[in-house]
């Protein structure tokens, strides 16, 4: 008996030294890091059941873009909230309880705050982020907050299942345009090197100022603001066991399929 507890008394003292020398602050994210949920290409294969609430996406950042469960529609992350952007063109703050199938989030911490000059085209943004940004290889998460002249947007619309691949679901997307309102760019810039787990290259999504106009951004003129930028050297992928249901091949080159998804206007518009 006595050598039995012997055994087991440095066993219990053990565990509890590990249960206490854990970080004092888990809950807290890496402020240098950028997660996503999911990779880019099970979303291009029609894998859009979430797997992540929002509540825990959070956890993970407080300014971000992706989408929903069901693809119903864009996520927008911002100032520790989260926006659902439809494809009726409403705009409504989600609970933590809705999930997410693909989203990219990071603690926002300012690196930088600069003026943003007038440009004529997302392109000219662009442009001027480049030469802001010159270091292509890390993440960075970029915020302009502006006066737009106008904003072209989309929202993608629910899907069921069984689920197409998302270059035939946003054939049929929403797309408007909005003219002279203030807002919000939401942008996540990846490196080139991210191929068929992230989406290479800026992805901006929007929010106005009075909350009502969200999306996709196509394109968009901006007549006055600023831009802050923070960059994330630390890259998260968060998988899960459905990732490549039903025999899909996740390391296909759907380059091509992408750049038409992210860049190229559908059908309709309102
Ligand atoms: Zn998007």
């Amino acid at each position: 008996m006595s050598l039995m507890m012997d055994r087991l008394l440095p066993l219990a003292l053990l565990t509890c030294t590990l249960v206490n020398s854990g970080p004092a602050n888990a809950a807290e994210p890496d402020p240098d890091q950028i997660a996503q949920v999911s990779v880019i290409n099970a979303l291009m294969l029609g894998q859009f059941d979430g797997t992540l609430p929002l509540g825990e996406l959070l956890k993970l950042g407080d300014f971000g873009l992706g989408t929903f469960d069901h693809l119903d529609g864009e996520l927008i992350a911002l100032d520790g909230k989260i926006y659902q952007a439809r494809s009726d063109g409403t705009v409504h703050e989600c609970g933590p309880e809705m999930t997410t199938p693909f989203a990219v989030v990071t603690p926002f911490n300012r690196d930088v705050t600069v003026p943003c000059p007038p440009v004529g085209s997302l392109e000219q943004l662009e442009q001027v982020l480049a030469t802001l940004l010159p270091q292509e290889n890390v993440f960075v998460a970029i915020r302009v907050d502006a006066k737009f002249a106008s904003i072209s947007l989309r929202a993608v619309g629910r899907q069921e299942p069984p689920y197409r691949p998302l270059t035939e679901v946003v054939a049929h997307q929403s797309e408007w345009t909005r003219e002279n309102l203030n807002g919000t760019l939401v942008g996540i810039r990846c490196p080139k090197w991210v191929t068929g787990i992230s989406v290479p290259g800026y992805h901006w999504h929007f929010l106005s100022a009075d909350h009502k106009v969200g999306g996709h951004v196509f394109d968009c003129r901006i007549e006055s603001g600023t831009i802050s930028f923070d960059r994330c050297k630390t890259w998260v992928v968060k998988l899960n066991d459905s990732l490549g249901a039903g025999g899909k091949d996740l390391s296909q080159d759907l380059s091509k399929e992408l750049n038409k998804v992210e860049r190229q206007r559908g059908t309709t518009e309102k």
